[in-house]
């Protein structure tokens, strides 16, 4: 008798192989969206000296003006004496000379002082997204599925859900409690992801950038300093967005995903900075410090499903554990009345699946437990939902101060009135794909 093994898998091979993926390529993948954002070039150097440049102490990050917009960022890395400047660059490649890095950082500090170049490397700032993610036996995860420009630190974070994603689904078929769909929601639940944080990636690089400067913030008089303080509160207010974006990591759920059990709830707003703990289906279970022993209940799950039923009154559990039983399906069973807990998950019953995502809420279990297991393990074919899109459109398209940090300031040849545009996308979503 063939197995959901047979029909599905055959020893499984994951690209986790970066932007330039083998794996891809082989497979005939094709990317969307915008190859080379950005030429930039980073450079790190050590410096005794530069903490007695300024008179800002500890720091993270500077970002550097010029009467042309802004143009590099300079940001410490270990504290005391190692620092990296990125020169942000424009879509046109340039590779600078030891001297013309030698300029830029002393421009970007304000004066000469001693420094050793430990590395410098040029690297294309893209936003693009793999238009599939794999088949059958072959996945791709991480950079070779998305690159996103660094701005709001998303890159790792989302090839790690990927990551997460993909090894529960792979385990259960390998095991045989997976069916023989499962594989296919990896691309429908993590696609729409990777797009959502190309988007907001691609958003922070421009609020970054598009601030415009007027000449009398370079003015050294009680206006220039005036219009800098302005200016400083102004652009904070501007990269909030990036710094408090916590819920890009946390925040992003499966919708429209055919192994989450939708329970016509609405979806919360997508804020980068407002995290709404929820146990509606396809987010991630919410955390709550378990009293008894101090654990988070994120620490329940990563093996197999768990079923935490909640409160004195919540339904009698055991004849879901014996359906998923005879399924060969993994459940854990979590009880608790713990108050803040049965708050915060607001169902009596949530069913959370090994990524610590919810599969299934209810006040009650459905009359139909089978189909319930089917839907949550794969068995059933997916229809075919949105696929959302990376599109460069009228609402995507910025417009920016024209050199963008061509160069160091030197070389620029562009005036400071003239404009270009950089092309940031938009998630389009198509209901009909
Ligand atoms: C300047 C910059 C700053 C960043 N900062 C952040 C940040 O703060 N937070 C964040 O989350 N992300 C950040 N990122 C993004 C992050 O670095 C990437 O998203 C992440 O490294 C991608 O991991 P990956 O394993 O998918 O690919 P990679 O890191 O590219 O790893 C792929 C690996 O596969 C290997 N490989 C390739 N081909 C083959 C082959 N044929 N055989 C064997 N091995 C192969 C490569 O050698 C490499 O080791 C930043 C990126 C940049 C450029």
């Amino acid at each position: 008798m063939r197995s959901a093994l047979d029909d599905v898998i055959h020893d499984p091979i994951v690209g986790c192989d970066g932007a330039g993926s083998t794996v891809r390529t082989q497979l005939g993948i094709t990317l969307s969206g915008n190859p080379a954002l950005t030429y930039t070039t980073n450079i790190i150097f050590r410096s005794a000296a530069l903490k007695h440049l300024h008179d800002k102490g500890q720091f993270y990050r500077f970002i550097a003006f010029d009467e042309r917009g802004m143009w590099a960022t300079l940001v410490a890395i270990n504290g005391r004496d190692d620092y990296r400047v990125s020169i942000v660059g424009s879509d046109q490649p340039r590779r600078y000379s030891a001297d013309e890095i030698g300029a830029a950082i002393r421009k970007l500090v304000g004066s000469d002082f001693a420094f050793e170049i430990l590395s410098v490397v040029p690297w294309v700032r893209r936003l693009m997204v793999a238009d599939r993610y794999g088949s059958e036996r072959a996945w791709l995860a991480g950079d070779a599925v998305h690159m996103l420009s660094p701005t709001g630190a998303f890159g790792m974070n989302t090839g790690i859900q990927d990551a997460v994603d993909l090894a529960w689904k792979l385990d259960a078929v390998l095991k045989g409690w997976g069916g023989p769909h499962l594989l296919e929601s990896y691309e429908l639940e993590r696609r729409p992801i990777a797009i959502r944080n190309v988007v907001e990636a691609g958003g922070n690089l421009n609020r970054m950038v598009t601030p415009r400067v007027e000449p009398i913030l370079f003015e050294a008089s009680v206006e220039g300093a005036q219009a800098r303080a302005a200016f400083g509160r102004k652009y904070t207010a501007i990269m909030r967005r990036e710094w408090f974006s916590s819920v890009i990591n946390l925040g992003y759920r499966y919708e429209n995903s055919p192994i989450v059990v939708a329970d016509g709830t609405p979806q919360p707003a997508d804020d980068p900075a407002i995290h709404i703990q929820t146990s509606r289906p396809g987010h991630r279970a919410p955390h709550v410090s378990l009293s008894a022993d101090g654990r988070s209940t994120l620490d329940l799950f990563g093996n197999g499903f768990v079923l935490l039923t909640l409160g004195d009154e919540a339904p009698d559990a055991t004849g879901f554990v014996a359906a998923a039983k005879a399924r060969n399906v993994p459940v854990a069973v979590f009880a608790s009345s713990q108050p803040d807990l049965v708050l915060t998950y607001e169902r009596p019953l949530v069913l959370v699946r090994p990524d610590g995502h919810v599969a299934w809420r209810g006040n009650a279990f459905p009359h139909d437990l089978a189909d319930l297991l089917a839907t949550i393990c794969g068995f059933k074919r997916p229809g075919n939902g949105p696929r959302p899109e990376l599109a460069f459109g009228q609402k995507g398209v910025f417009l920016t101060p024209a050199r963008q940090a061509h160069d160091t300031g030197d070389h620029a040849t562009s005036r400071p009135d003239e404009q270009t545009e950089i092309a940031v996308p938009i998630a389009i979503t198509n209901a009909e794909a």
